[in-house]
């Protein structure tokens, strides 16, 4: 689908315009949310005409959407500069598979990055090798070690970054250069940053995936994914979302073009609250290390600067020590911080993670007492108080 206007602007600006087609929002700012499984044809011909077609844009039929979902998938593709349409699905982990669905075939070899998003491993080892993909984990930090993983099968690469829970940053356009050399699509689970932060098909990677529950959808109550493409990979893309019979309601696209909306403000504020957080942890003698791109001096900071343009609440640190029991009392006292998965939301979250648990290539040789954080938008100094208490707890064992 077209990208809408907006695409030399300002991120704010781009977010409030993206999508927002006249002949689908008529007179009202929003598009309506239109329910409907059923279009009609004013006759037969019309309605063979439209079979024959299969366009983005057009009324067929419930399951190839409406003005309400298109108008959320132009807007997706107008973020992201280089892209000729995106598929939504009712999930991340949908909009991954969909994407790794749609590039390759049985016989194939997937090159999987080791820090992936844990469902994204298990969907590596379960439903693809079941179809006859073979999947191989690499080390995203080791370019020649990755250019020789690479045989005649190598088909498609799945890379993220920064990596799950570590949050190692990983030289993309370099990755993305061999994986294309080489002849494999690569596909870049970009959750974390989103378009906004990275841009992925610009730094040459070939699909951009995205887990909309997190930054789009921004207030903890929907499920959603995306996957952008320029023109070599978004027919396929669409035809096997097609086949996977993929599709999301009206109600809930209308809920992440809500959130869109603010996104660029969200972003900027949990990602400056989370650096301020960070500085804060950096300073504790509790604290071993502070896993976070967008702080000076750690891993990964040098490669975040030069090629991302924004960052998020996301971050992780570990705790000095071995003493799960000390974490969990950690967490457990925290007041604004919940406990939950997911992140991206207006809330804070707190999570006790085991990279150990999640690598089979880079064993987790940090500190294994580690906390993810999701920064939302309360106060820096409320939830670093927070934090205080919870230190405190650890004290009183
Ligand atoms: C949450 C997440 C996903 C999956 O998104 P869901 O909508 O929960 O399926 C994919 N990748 C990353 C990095 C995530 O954090």
């Amino acid at each position: 689908m077209a990208a809408g206007r907006g695409g030399d602007a300002g991120v704010g600006t781009r977010v409030v315009t993206a999508g927002r087609r006249k002949e689908w929002t008529g007179a009202a700012v929003n598009p309506p949310v239109w329910r409907t499984s059923t279009h009609l044809y004013p006759d037969c011909a019309s309605l063979r005409e439209r079979l024959a077609h299969n366009r983005d844009g057009e009324f067929f039929y419930g399951r190839r959407g409406a003005p309400t979902q298109w108008a959320l998938s132009d807007a997706i593709t107008a973020l992201e500069p280089g892209a000729a349409g995106t598929v939504l699905y009712p999930s991340g982990v949908a909009a991954l598979a969909g994407a790794l669905l749609a590039v390759l075939r049985p016989g194939d070899v997937l090159l999987v990055t080791d820090n992936a998003y844990d469902p994204t491993r298990s969907m590596a080892n379960g439903l693809l090798r079941r179809f006859g993909v073979e999947a191989r984990f690499f080390d995203p930090l080791d370019l020649p070690a990755f250019e020789a993983a690479f045989c005649d099968r190598t088909k498609a690469v799945l890379l993220e970054s920064p990596g799950s829970l570590t949050m190692e940053v990983c030289d993309i356009p370099a990755l993305a250069r061999i994986a294309r050399k080489k002849g494999a699509a690569s596909v870049l689970d970009n959750t974390w940053a989103s378009s906004l932060g990275f841009r992925a098909l610009q730094h040459g990677c070939d699909i951009c995936v995205q887990a909309l529950t997190k930054h789009v959808g921004g207030h903890s109550d929907l499920m959603m994914g995306a996957a952008t493409a320029g023109e070599s990979h978004y027919r396929a893309l669409r035809m096997t979302a097609q086949e996977l019979g993929q599709i999301i309601s009206p109600d809930d696209a209308a809920l992440a073009l809500r959130g869109l909306r603010t996104m660029a403000l969200r972003l900027e504020r949990s990602a400056a609250t989370a650096l301020a957080v960070a500085r804060w942890l950096e300073q504790r003698p509790e604290v071993a290390r502070v896993l976070c791109p967008m702080l000076p001096g750690s891993p990964g900071h040098r490669l975040w600067q030069r090629d991302f343009t924004g960052g998020c609440g996301l971050f992780s640190f570990t705790l000095a020590g071995e003493d799960d029991a000390a974490r969990c009392r950690f967490i457990d006292s925290l007041e604004l911080f919940g406990i939950g998965y997911s992140w991206g939301g207006f809330e804070s979250l707190a999570l006790p993670v085991d990279p150990a648990k999640h690598r089979s290539l880079m064993p987790w040789s940090g500190d294994p007492m580690v906390v993810r954080l999701s920064i939302g938008l309360e106060d820096a100094a409320d939830l670093i108080a927070d934090l205080e208490r919870g230190f405190a707890a650890v004290a009183q064992g």
